[in-house]
């Protein structure tokens, strides 16, 4: 399949520090400094943050901490909220791997204290399978075979009892719950599927018209695919230079505007069935989520 227009370039040329939109691909950006939180930059690159001293002999630089530097970019056309830097598949298995397992929290609280305890609450399986499976429910057929695109464990697949098979491929390495199978990316995009679920996982990937690309193989005419990425504040705001108010950087390096997320799925050659903002609560926080159903075009 053949992207629509400059968004191809990701598939054949990723650029270390993005200079399109990894959404449309338009080059008008705006930009803005930020940092990569330190957890990220350790867990990516090895790169702790430092503190600068006279002991450092150096000339020409002031004293003080020095973290991780970034920019935050801004597509003006679609409205992508972004970090430039874009992980290679090598970081994103250093950041990934054993995802939220012990070794991964032990970090992430000495970086950020409070997130073992955090942590705990995330765990517990979501609240709102319920609101998935009803948003859904006009357009998935049986016998519903599901493929959970970055499925972690399955605990928070939809449709529990309705389906008849549960896949799951994801990058942690998860052992997963009941009778779901662990697949490889290769027996994923060989086989097709009723239903494909790929929720919380965009806003983690560096060229999301990768994941759909890949996705768009277990998919025939009767597949539907089911995205969610959260809705997060700055984007919900009438807020114009988001870039300014954007200043740090985590393991979401995407910020989906209706209109980014709307012209990433285009460009990737899906129509859109339904979108929703869903309103709930996740770990005793209120949180914003974009749904979209959407087919092959
Ligand atoms: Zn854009």
């Amino acid at each position: 399949m053949e992207f629509k227009n400059e968004l191809a370039r990701a598939t054949f040329a990723p650029q270390r520090l993005a200079s399109f939109c990894v959404c449309c691909g338009s080059e008008d950006l705006a930009a803005s400094p930020a940092i990569l939180m330190p957890f990220v930059a350790d867990r990516a690159f090895g790169w702790r943050p430092v503190i600068i001293d006279d002991s450092w002999g150096l000339k020409t630089i002031q004293n003080g901490n020095a973290y991780s530097i970034c920019k935050t970019l801004r597509c003006r056309r679609c409205g992508h909220l972004f970090c430039d830097i874009r992980f290679s598949d090598e970081e994103m298995n250093s950041i990934y791997s054993g995802y939220r397992e012990e070794a991964y929290v032990s970090l992430r609280e000495c970086y950020e204290p409070g997130y073992r305890e955090r942590n705990n609450r995330l765990s517990q399986s979501i609240t709102y399978k319920g609101d998935i499976e009803e948003f859904l429910s006009a357009f998935v057929k049986d016998p519903l075979t599901i493929l959970d695109w970055g499925g972690d464990t399955g605990a928070n697949t939809p449709f529990e009892k309705r389906r008849v098979s549960l896949d799951i491929f994801d990058i942690s390495g998860k052992a997963v719950e009941g009778n779901a199978r662990v697949v490889t990316r290769e027996q994923a995009t060989s086989s097709k599927y009723r239903l494909i679920v790929c929720a919380q996982i965009l806003e983690h990937i560096p060229y999301p018209s990768d994941v759909l690309r890949l996705v768009r193989e277990a998919m025939d005419k009767e597949s539907v695919l089911y995205i969610e990425v959260p809705y997060e504040e700055v984007m919900r705001n009438g807020m114009e230079n988001k870039e300014n108010k954007k200043r740090h950087w985590h393991e979401h390096v995407n910020f989906y505007s209706q209109s980014s997320m709307d012209a990433l799925l285009e460009n990737c050659g899906f129509d859109i069935l339904k979108r929703n903002e869903l309103v709930t609560d996740v770990a005793g926080s209120e949180v914003h989520i974009l749904q979209v159903a959407c087919r092959l075009a």
